[in-house]
């Protein structure tokens, strides 16, 4: 047995599958990333915690003989066991390393992929079916999310999507599905476009905003940020409904058929969800860059097809 091994075995350090499954677990907690282990970071604590690893396994050093440089390398052994989990999980494709997800996110950071995110809830006996409710990032999800922020706004937009299925979710449509709403919900800072509401849950992370089709998907609207709005769910509602459109300034036009609606109609207390946008020149807030605001081809075929004046 190596040195190493010995080491893993006096201490009675846990192995490097438990280990692994761990920060499967772990890595969902934490929404689909963790940042890259450094020695003294506070996830390195949090995984021993969840082994109640006692202080001399959480500080022992592994020394190695570097004959090359005839130097001695020292190396907390949680740490590189830490390492190897991870290292483990990359091989096997459930995590993408910090060197590929520095690509995409600008962070060295270990993050699920489509598939560590699917074994993370087979270990949390969570079913698949979950998935798209959940804020949990994966590899895939953010590749779609960045192409999304990236692609230039076409002059001639068309907000159709001539081959989506409607009917039929593939995988690829569900990753398209759920980088759409993450690119949405994030571009408008977890807001409602339309009243400003922000809110999250308690645990998951996961926000009360929803990504809004404005060309809606069962007219094969298409899933992307020039064709979406972040609105709360009463505000979508109302938006798909025809309570709403918008001009092409971003303005809220409010459909008349409010004035013969009963007074006690769209109230939350003294909160009319309709009737506030109704005498002003309400704007919708509206993303910091310019390049990804709703786009007047998708907002006027809404204005056009379904407000009701
Ligand atoms: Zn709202």
């Amino acid at each position: 047995m190596s040195y190493e091994g010995e080491m893993l075995k006096d201490l009675a350090m846990p192995s490097r599958k438990e280990v692994e499954q761990v920060l499967l677990k772990i890595l969902f907690r934490h929404n689909g990333v963790i940042k890259e282990f450094a020695s003294g970071e506070e996830i390195v604590n949090e995984i021993a915690d969840e082994f109640h690893l006692k202080k001399n396994q959480r500080t022992a050093v592994l020394e190695r003989i570097y004959r090359k440089e005839n130097r001695i390398v020292k190396t907390p052994l949680w740490h590189r066991l830490l390492y190897r989990a991870a290292d483990s999980l990359a091989k096997e494709k459930f995590v993408s390393r910090p060197t590929s997800t520095i690509l995409l996110t600008n962070k060295k950071e270990w993050m699920l992929t489509e598939n560590g995110f699917d074994e993370a809830l087979k270990i949390l006996n969570i079913p698949k079916t979950q998935k798209e409710f959940l804020s949990t990032k994966s590899y895939e999800v953010q590749k779609v999310v960045k192409k999304l922020i990236a692609t230039p706004r076409p002059e001639n937009y068309n907000p159709f999507d001539k081959e989506k299925k409607v009917a039929k979710i593939t995988r690829e449509s569900a990753i398209r599905t759920r980088g759409f709403r993450q690119a949405v919900i994030e571009a408008y800072d977890y807001k409602c476009a339309f009243c400003g509401m922000k809110l999250n849950s308690l645990t998951d992370k996961s926000w009360e905003v929803e990504a809004a089709h404005i060309v809606p998907h069962s007219e094969k609207g298409k899933d992307d940020i020039l064709n979406g709005l972040s609105l709360c769910h009463l505000h979508h509602w109302a938006f798909d409904a025809g309570w709403f459109a918008l001009h092409d300034d971003f303005t809220i036009q409010v459909s008349l058929k409010v004035n013969s609606l009963p007074s006690d109609f769209g109230r939350m207390g003294d909160f009319d969800f309709i009737r506030i946008f109704s005498n002003k020149n309400s704007k919708i807030f509206l993303p910091k860059r310019k390049e990804i605001y709703p786009h007047q081809k998708a907002i006027s075929w809404h204005r056009e097809n379904k407000f009701c004046y």
